[in-house]
């Protein structure tokens, strides 16, 4: 599930280069391209969004490879307003935060038990002599 997720990610990070999907919602525009997502609030970019089609091909493009950024109204110079707030995520922001527990989940169901020897995994219940039969490790 974990995994699934993370490689879902993973493809729509290293493919968002290549096109950009643009849902608009009431008040709310959101974009997922240019290596990341992106909300833009109400403005000119929200009315321009509606006539660009759902899916469109970019040339070019990049990863995204900058932080996460919340940002206020915004005008275009000598322009109209482009929106009344925009939230930038890169995607690879958003890789880790969905990557991270899937692999401390694996490295937790990974480790020795306590009860266990910690060098080979022996089960030391009732052991009283210190020393795993196993492998002769110090506990
Ligand atoms: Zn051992």
């Amino acid at each position: 599930m974990g995994a699934a997720m993370s490689l879902a990610t993973a493809l729509a990070w290293g493919t968002s280069t290549q096109w950009k999907y643009v849902w608009v919602g009431p008040g709310v525009s959101i974009v997922l391209g240019y290596g990341g997502l992106t909300a833009y609030g109400d403005g000119y970019y929200h009315q321009q969004d509606k006539s660009t089609p759902r899916i469109s091909r970019l040339h070019g493009g990049f990863l995204g490879l900058t932080w996460p950024s919340i940002c206020g109204e915004m005008w275009i110079l000598d322009g109209p307003k482009a929106a009344d707030w925009q939230v930038w995520m890169p995607l690879w922001v958003l890789l880790i935060v969905i990557t991270a527990p899937t692999v401390l989940a694996f490295w937790r169901g990974k480790r020795i038990p306590t009860g266990h020897c910690q060098h080979c995994g022996y089960d030391l219940t009732a052991n009283t002599t210190g020393i795993c039969p196993e492998c002769g490790e110090r506990i």
